[in-house]
């Protein structure tokens, strides 16, 4: 109640926000809402909520933002081991290539990743989660991807199952089997086409572990034709297609992404002026990962502006994973205005309605309206202009999930003061 902005983003479930409609978000000053078994049932002006109903507990946000959970819609949630040494080498400026060499880059994490457990890797899913909640996100995309054998990949999606049953925040699931080509398979790259297609795609949606298939559509991965069979493969097994798309190339995944009617294209630091037309023409969403171009430390990011002035909805997402390990999509949203220009509205849309389209849960999430999930976060500013301007630090509040209040960080700092009286 008393928010001083309540953002609604509401009146786009059936189609993501595009051009200057990414600037609406549906402000409403002095707003509140109304929650009821974990479902919006009303969402105004603060004195006609509490006129229309009576509440058990009423939450206050005056001087703060409401807004819907943020969406993060891509992620590779879930690996084991941690890649801090190559990063050091990337800032000596070592090459992709001498990096590969000295046994690091993804190999290294499929190394580690096939070795865990299923128990450890639900423990490392368990801790990113806790933070990207904290941080205000309240439901993530989540692929596969480092096991690249039949089992691990399984293991992999397992482990994403077992976290969206024990977890507050809802996990969407990607097979990412063809995120690269492991070591066992590098002299006939095709065995393993085949063995994706063949093998892990029937075994995973007979056992239901996946909403999507993904494809590394990159050079040194996947090429544009491979890429187009095993999305096809999927889709034939009901797998919807999403890909990564133009990242280091131009190599025409954004046009493919179209042509095959994907959900979502990614990355796209690369595509050209047709690809993102086709996109825009079949309402592709381009989901992009700013935090990611930031880590590669080229200095090039996707150009977002000129795909909203061709019409293509926009996302945003943080690309968590070994090599880019960011949980927090406020720092998306501040590397998105500060090196893509985006304005702080566009980047509000881009990590909520927008990123809900992105992984097709726009019906249920990414708006604060009547009859959605009650995934809400309340950020302690005085208004939106402030994502983005204010960063490096945690804005959230609090967090609601299903309509109940799973983070609040008055509840967190006031134990810290309770232990420092007591050391005095
Ligand atoms: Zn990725």
């Amino acid at each position: 109640m008393n928010a001083d902005e309540l953002i609604t983003l509401a009146g786009s479930n059936d189609k993501p926000r595009t051009r200057e409609r990414m600037q609406e978000i549906g402000i409403i000053r002095n707003g509140g809402l109304a929650i009821k078994d974990g479902t919006i049932v009303s969402v105004g002006k603060t004195p006609d909520i509490t006129r229309d109903f009576k509440a058990e507990d009423v939450a206050n946000a005056n001087g703060k933002i409401v807004m819907p959970g943020f969406v993060d819609p891509h992620t590779h949630l879930v690996f084991a081991g941690s890649r801090e040494e190559e990063f050091q080498l990337r800032i000596e400026g070592v090459s992709y290539v001498e990096i590969l060499r000295a046994g690091g880059d993804i190999m290294r994490t499929v190394r580690e990743t096939r070795r865990a457990s299923i128990e450890k890797l639900v423990d490392y899913g368990t801790e990113t989660l806790d933070s990207m909640l904290e941080h205000g996100t309240t439901t993530v995309e989540a692929k596969s991807g480092y096991g690249l054998a039949t089992k691990d990949e399984m293991k992999m999606l397992e482990a994403m199952q077992r976290l969206n049953q024990l977890h507050s925040v809802d996990l969407v699931p990607t097979f990412l089997g063809a995120n690269a080509i492991p070591p066992e398979f590098v002299d006939n790259p095709e065995d393993y086409v085949k063995l994706v297609t063949e093998e892990m795609i029937p075994k995973v949606t007979e056992k239901r572990l996946a909403e999507f298939c993904d494809v590394s559509c990159e050079k040194g991965a996947f090429s544009l034709e491979q890429t187009r069979r095993i999305l096809t493969a999927g889709k034939n097994h009901g797998l919807k297609p999403r890909l990564h798309a133009d990242e280091m190339n131009q190599l025409g995944g954004a046009e493919l992404a179209a042509g095959i009617g994907a959900t979502s294209a990614d990355h796209l630091l690369f595509a050209s002026d047709e690809g993102m037309k086709a996109m825009a023409e079949k309402g592709v969403v381009a989901t992009l990962l700013p935090a990611a171009a930031f880590s590669l430390m080229r200095g090039r990011y996707a150009d977002a502006r000129t795909m909203i002035n061709l019409g293509v909805p926009v996302a945003l997402g943080t690309d968590f994973n070994p090599n880019c390990w960011v949980e927090n999509q406020q720092c998306v949203i501040a590397l998105a205005c500060h090196m893509m220009k985006l304005t702080p509205s566009e980047a509000i849309t881009a990590t909520t309605i927008n990123a809900a389209h992105a992984i097709s849960r726009a019906k249920e999430i990414g708006s604060l309206e009547v009859g959605k999930k009650a995934d809400v976060t309340v950020l302690d500013v005085p208004n939106h202009k402030f994502l983005g301007y204010r960063f490096g630090v945690n804005l959230v509040d609090k967090v609601v999930k299903n309509g109940r209040i799973v983070f609040d960080r008055d509840a967190v700092r006031s134990q810290v003061r309770l232990l420092e009286d007591h050391e005095m």
